[in-house]
């Protein structure tokens, strides 16, 4: 069985038409291959929109959540609306096609098409992971960057797209070199009226006392898949959890700060600033434990 598999979508929206009449609703495709034109808007202009899901297992995790996330996101971008029911069949059969393994991961991606065609480009793309268990050990450290936007940008400048996972993720790749250059691992970006956001892959959740909070939505970031399973997992430990606007001066105060996303699962904060924290890892160890082995 192939460690890489990769489906290409022949009607990734009902709302446009299908790239061949006559065709099934994805077609297989070696992933060695190139695919996708140079023309394409996505490859061009970055004019797209994706998603990365877990698989664990053999089962892809947070599968409805992201595909709620994937149709957000083309609401945004004034996409055509994914056929949802279509990019489930082809995420499903891409991971039932992957070699089997403990940790893989499902990358869909929509883009605007090729210029002046009028049919989005969809793909899937399923592969092994990393082996992440160092970082998940030992943490990273950050640095609060600036992301150059206010915490309300969402409201008033929805032709920003923040808080949509668009292609554009040239900026989410160079605050790490960023970072990099400051000596630390990760970023966490903070709004241009000083209030935590989220990382450039993750999202940011810390704990104070028996409370698990994450910055939660509406502030131009993404609706963490990880995030919300993160609650659910605290929820079941007896512990509460909400959602509050905070300033990196406050997340310092926090007992302990993670960073949540697909794939790499939850990370401790070991420093942010060059300020070393305190971290549980204890707690760490058993939380992507947890989240490794969810089914769904
Ligand atoms: N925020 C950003 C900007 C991301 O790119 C990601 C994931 O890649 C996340 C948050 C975390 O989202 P999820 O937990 O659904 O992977």
């Amino acid at each position: 069985m192939p460690h890489e598999v990769l489906a290409l979508l022949n009607q990734p929206s009902a709302d446009a038409a299908p790239h061949d009449e006559a065709a099934p609703a994805f077609a297989f495709v070696d992933a060695a291959t190139p695919q996708v034109s140079v023309l394409d808007l996505g490859v061009s202009r970055g004019d797209g929109i994706f998603e990365t899901i877990s698989i664990g297992h053999g089962k892809p995790q947070a599968l409805e959540h992201h595909l709620r996330r994937f149709a957000r996101s083309a609401v945004t971008l004034d996409l055509p609306a994914p056929d949802l029911d279509a990019w489930r069949s082809a995420i499903l059969a891409a991971v039932e096609a992957l070699e089997p393994g403990e940790e893989a991961w499902v990358k869909t991606v929509m883009t605007r098409g090729v210029e002046g065609d009028g049919r989005p480009t969809g793909w899937v793309y399923a592969s092994q992971s990393a082996d992440f268990s160092r970082v998940r050990a030992e943490g990273v450290s950050v640095v609060l960057l600036d992301r150059g936007y206010r915490h309300d940008v969402e409201q008033t400048s929805p032709w920003l797209l923040q808080g949509a996972k668009t292609l554009s993720y040239a900026v989410n790749r160079s605050v790490f070199r960023e970072a990099h250059r400051r000596g630390a691992d990760d970023v966490i970006f903070v709004s241009s009226d000083g209030y935590v956001l989220e990382g450039p892959t993750s999202t940011v959740v810390y704990r104070r006392g028996d409370t698990l909070f994450s910055p939660g939505t509406g502030l131009g970031i993404l609706d963490g898949t990880t995030q919300a399973n993160v609650f659910r997992y605290a929820e079941g430990l007896g512990l509460a959890t909400g959602f509050e606007l905070i300033t990196p001066a406050e997340l310092a105060k926090a007992d302990g700060v993670w960073l949540v996303s697909s794939v790499r699962l939850a990370v401790a904060v070991t420093a942010i600033d060059g300020v070393a924290r305190t971290v549980d890892a204890a707690f760490t160890a058993d939380l992507n434990a947890w989240l490794k082995t969810l089914e769904e």
